[in-house]
């Protein structure tokens, strides 16, 4: 059995490779350390700039972490206790959490075949008490954002996308998270552009929300001695902004080694229909691969064989979110979800990050052969 990270000849945990000059860190800190600038001020303004140039958006807000985004988003367009959210049942626990900390009520939708928000489930639940759609970006691929968008004019609701794994995606030459009133992002460590902690960010085109946000991310202050309307304090930290826009220049770079492995792993795995299923892979979507997923028979066993042989497997998740004891205690899990419910039991997540190459694919694709071998 192998036990510790280091041990793994095909790990999940990239971060101290990713971190390994520290020299380099060290020096990206010391103009901050000298500038005594440790509260907003231009390291953060900097990083903002050029993060809206990356994503082709007017406006963006860095903030504390990605789920502070969310909660800023829902915030400033008015979500409040009586409203209900459409949100998919398989995200990041921090979706679902961050309608609930705005006294909102999510309404979870079924997944596709791509394990994104179901559109046909989504339609079936709009009602007058809908004022949102928060739509995923779920692994770093993205659903159908065109369709949602046109769901949202259709019935008079916001779209708030969670593309907090998908910086550096594109979708028909557009990068997640623009599509709609506002995108949220995060650099937790385990995101396409991370940080040595925590930082998001939120992206908007509207003049209005995001004079409000900024306001709000600090104590809703208008000036010094003037305070506007009530806020909190979900500042990003200068320490980490200037480590973020370090990272920008190489988010596509990354991206590209991650859509490699994935692709390569994606043909050495095609003869194993019946055991191993592939998502589609649509024609003009650019995955970030925050997460590789697929769906396997007997997924259990086979993710104790890749352990137990050296390659970091994981399951993203093995709840989905109406089934957590949080949803159910607040009466949220009304109706089965099948499809979500099915791939919670055969998701498995496999590393295929930019720390990796074609050799690693190929380990891992020999193992899972080994596994399915004789059970043909
Ligand atoms: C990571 C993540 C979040 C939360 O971001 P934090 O920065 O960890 O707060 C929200 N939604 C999704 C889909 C995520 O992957």
């Amino acid at each position: 059995m192998v036990r510790n990270n280091m041990e793994f000849k095909v790990p999940y945990n990239y971060l101290p490779q990713q971190f390994s000059e520290h020299q380099l860190f060290f020096d990206l800190w010391k103009p901050v350390l000298s500038s005594g600038e440790f509260t907003l001020g231009p390291f953060v303004e900097n990083y903002e700039k050029n993060f809206a140039e990356y994503m082709g958006s007017r406006y963006c807000i860095a903030t504390n972490n990605g789920t502070d985004a969310l909660i800023l988003a829902l915030k400033a367009l008015g979500i409040q206790k009586g409203d209900e959210v459409i949100t998919p049942c398989n995200s990041f626990y921090a979706t679902t959490g961050a309608i609930v900390a705005v006294g909102a009520t999510p309404v979870f939708t079924d997944v596709d075949e791509r394990y994104q928000i179901d559109i046909d489930d989504l339609k079936s639940l709009i009602n007058t008490k809908t004022k949102m759609i928060l739509p995923v970006h779920w692994a770093g691929a993205s659903p159908d954002m065109f369709k949602i968008q046109e769901i949202a004019k259709e019935n008079d609701l916001f779209v708030l996308e969670d593309a907090c794994m998908a910086i550096g995606g594109k979708i028909k030459g557009k990068r997640p998270g623009t599509f709609s009133e506002i995108g949220a992002f995060s650099m937790h460590p385990l995101k396409s552009l991370n940080v040595a902690g925590d930082g998001g960010m939120v992206v908007t085109d509207d003049d209005d929300l995001y004079k409000w946000m900024k306001k709000y991310r600090n104590h809703g202050m208008s000036d010094r001695n003037t305070i506007e309307f009530w806020g909190v304090n979900m500042r990003i930290q200068p320490l980490q902004a200037v480590i973020a826009n370090y990272f920008l220049d190489y988010v596509d770079n990354f991206i590209e080694k991650r859509n490699n492995n994935a692709k390569y792993l994606d043909s050495l795995l095609s003869d194993l229909n019946g055991f191993v299923k592939v998502p589609e892979r649509p024609e003009g979507f650019l995955e970030t691969f925050s997460l590789y997923m697929l769906l396997v028979s007997d997924r259990n066993s086979l993710i104790k064989y890749l352990i137990d042989n050296g390659v970091e497997a994981k399951i993203h998740y093995p709840v989905p979110l109406h089934l957590q004891p949080a949803s159910t205690n607040m009466g949220l899990n009304t109706r089965v979800l099948k499809k979500a419910e099915q791939q919670a039991d055969e998701l498995i997540t496999i590393p295929i990050h930019q720390y990796l190459n074609s050799s690693h694919m190929e380990i891992v694709s020999e193992l899972i052969h080994k596994f399915y071998e004789g059970k043909k």
